[in-house]
């Protein structure tokens, strides 16, 4: 009896000390102690008197082991979906422009991923938006002025292609929409709502002007993702030199304007797509 005494004591003292280093299955040895306290209780009684029945404590053991397993398996669901439910918090976050509140570089790099994996695209159509001039309101009006032009050129493209398609800031003053299964037509009046809601903007009494150079292309299912942006991005480009080409004509002919600003929202045609 003394042999058995000691060995229940040794085994407790084994799983008392596992249970002060390793704080999470410190239930699970709680309730393997039990059940062996339950049988080592057992064999003690019989070994006292061995009329009696033998497996009341060892009983009693599996039935607090059962419920401090339970216990122990709903703590770790809940960890679980609460450990889940952040990770989809912070992955969300990763993935938003702080500024803007729109899709960041990281969310485009990921979905450019994806349809670089399946080739050449098909059924998509991208937009490249850039604002004009907006170096000069940092420097004119400062860095927090620059940040509401970038805010107010997001939220115009948001409200309006962001209808049909998934808008990203890419970079500083560079946004990209990405269509799956938009048709050319609904793309161009999804445009012209843009330059709509520019205008808008613009005679809000706003302090600054804003101004988007946009270019479009339409995938033809020949062609691989890049190849679709470098169009895209070299019609945004032919757009802005145009409409420095005509405000710098604007400032030499000594008609209102003015050659630093690139506020010239007039042109409505450029904010068409370009044929692919
Ligand atoms: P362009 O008309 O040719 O587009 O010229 P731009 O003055 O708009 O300048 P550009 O597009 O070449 O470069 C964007 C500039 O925007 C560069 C940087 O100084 C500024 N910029 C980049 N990120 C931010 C930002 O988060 N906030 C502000 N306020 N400015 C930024
Ligand atoms: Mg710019």
């Amino acid at each position: 009896q003394a042999l058995l005494a000691v060995s229940i004591f040794s085994a407790f003292f084994v799983f008392a000390s596992q249970a002060r280093t390793l704080a999470k299955p410190r239930t699970i040895l709680l309730a393997l102690t039990v059940l062996l306290a339950g049988g080592a209780a057992d064999l003690a009684a019989f070994n006292l008197d061995p009329l009696r029945q033998v497996s009341q404590f060892t009983q009693m053991g599996v039935v607090v082991f059962i419920i401090l397993l339970l216990i122990e398996a709903g703590r770790s669901a809940s960890a679980y979906t609460y450990m889940r439910a952040t990770n989809d918090v912070l992955r969300k976050m990763a993935r938003k422009d702080s500024l803007t509140g729109l899709h960041n570089r990281t969310a485009y790099e990921e979905a450019v991923q994806k349809l670089r994996q399946s080739g050449a695209v098909e059924q998509m159509a991208l937009a490249v938006l850039d604002i004009d001039g907006l170096k000069a309101v940092n420097d004119g009006m400062g860095h927090q002025a620059g940040d509401r032009l970038i805010s107010a050129g997001a939220g115009c493209i948001n409200k309006t292609l962001g209808r049909a398609g998934i808008v990203y800031r890419i970079g500083g003053d560079e946004f990209v929409a990405l269509f799956t299964g938009v048709p050319p037509e609904r793309l161009k009046d999804l445009l012209q709502e843009l330059e709509g809601a520019v205008q808008a903007f613009n005679e809000s009494g706003a302090l600054f002007v804003l101004s988007l150079s946009a270019g479009c292309a339409v995938g033809t299912g020949q062609e691989d993702y890049d190849a679709l942006f470098r169009r895209a991005d070299q019609a945004m480009y032919r757009q802005k030199e145009e409409k420095r080409r005509k405000t710098v004509r604007t400032a030499r002919t000594g008609c209102a304007g003015d050659a630093g600003n690139a506020g010239d929202t007039g042109e409505t045609k450029d904010f068409l797509p370009q044929a692919p």
